[in-house]
């Protein structure tokens, strides 16, 4: 049986969290959080990073520090995981949903600004399977608006646009470590900050309102509580798994882009008699080998291959449901203008199994299984 996901695990992880434990030092922002955050700093090119409790948590963040409030509408795909509608609708916001491209499953940088109205707040792109938004594009449209963009980059860690990490163009960014993301802490995420005028206010939302990321660097005697805030710092056990999968990013990013280039090799024929279409990369675009998906002719096609590539055991899935179609969606949000690719894409989008562990013998199996179904 080959799974969809095996959790990313290089060997190191218990090593870190005993060391952790040792420390007598497992709350949050302990030496493994630290060394997290100062990573990414320098990896992405980021004035602040703060690890948090999930990208969902981090994205949270992002909207109370862009102040968005009762009413405010905030610009985003359908075609998403909940948890980008989800931070902006427990402030009360409206997710107004825009069309994806059908090439890179991405927001349609030329559909937002027809969306723009004067209670738009922010734009969220969201860099689906780690390959990045048209963001020169959307950046552009929210300076002319006065609007933030905050980048769901929960799949696009080590991913870059133009040569700038994805999660540091606009004006905050969230990474997740969940265990389905290339690097995982189990349940886990990052807030980045560009600009030094949002941390101090970051650090006390996320330490319960209190100052107690001052008092810890000794910028004060004792900490107190200074504003609303709640509670988004994991446990430095999380972090040092965490750590020990940054460690080894190269090795692992390495690794998941030879499998999704052999993949693609594999499936080329495929696309070359137009039985099936493969993943497009956009100029300007590093991607991270986050996923591998093709796109059958259509729903029927497509539920016909999953049941075909399960009896070969062979665990692929599909998603998303499109947030405006799902009940929640219906009652909070609202799509501006035509669903042309939304769902039509959606219902034909098939991931296959991609997981550090993989191996190329696995794919090369599973390949021959995709051709098999096409009768090629
Ligand atoms: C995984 C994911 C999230 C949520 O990440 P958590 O860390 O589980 O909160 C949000 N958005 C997208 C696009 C994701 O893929």
């Amino acid at each position: 049986m080959i799974v969809f996901n095996v959790p990313p695990y290089t060997g190191r992880e218990l090593h870190y969290i005993s060391e952790a434990v040792e420390a007598q030092k497992i709350c949050g922002d302990g030496a493994f959080t630290k060394r997290c955050n100062e990573w990414i700093e320098q990896r992405t090119d980021t004035k602040k990073c703060l690890l948090t409790t999930s990208c969902t948590h981090a994205t949270e963040l992002a909207a109370l520090l862009a102040q968005v409030g009762p009413g405010d509408e905030v610009i985003m795909p359908s075609f998403t995981f909940v948890s980008t509608a989800d931070a902006f609708v427990l402030r009360g916001a409206v997710p107004v949903f825009v069309d994806i491209r059908p090439d890179t499953m991405n927001l349609d940088e030329t559909l937002i600004e027809a969306a723009v109205t004067e209670r738009t707040k922010a734009i969220v792109p969201v860099h689906y399977a780690g390959v990045a938004c048209e963001m020169d594009t959307i950046m552009d449209i929210a300076r002319r608006h006065h609007l933030l963009v905050i980048e769901d980059a929960a799949q696009a860690i080590m991913s870059t646009y133009k040569g700038k990490a994805l999660g540091t163009i606009g004006d905050f960014g969230a990474f997740s470590f969940h265990e389905t993301k290339n690097y995982s802490m189990g349940e886990g995420g990052a807030l980045l900050i560009q600009d030094e005028k949002y941390v101090e206010e970051a650090e006390i939302l996320r330490e319960k309102g209190t100052n107690r990321s001052k008092f810890f660097r000794g910028q004060i005697d004792k900490y107190t509580w200074v504003n609303y805030g709640s509670s988004y710092l994991p446990s430095d056990m999380n972090a040092a798994y965490l750590w020990a999968q940054l460690e080894m990013a190269d090795e692992i990013n390495a690794h998941r882009l030879a499998l999704w280039e052999q993949y693609y090799e594999q499936l080329m024929p495929l696309k070359e008699r137009g039985l099936l279409e493969l993943p497009v990369i956009p100029e300007g675009c590093v991607h991270n080998a986050h996923m591998f998906y093709i796109k059958a002719k259509d729903l029927e096609e497509r539920t016909r291959l999953l049941a075909f590539l399960k009896e070969n055991d062979i665990l692929s899935v599909f998603h998303y449901i499109p947030l405006h179609t799902a009940p929640a969606g219906e009652r909070f949000g609202r799509f501006h203008g035509e669903d042309r690719f939304t769902t039509r894409e959606s219902e034909r989008l098939c991931r296959l199994p991609m997981f550090y562990r993989l191996t190329a013998e696995e794919v090369s199996y599973i390949t021959g299984k995709v051709k098999e179904f096409y009768h090629l």
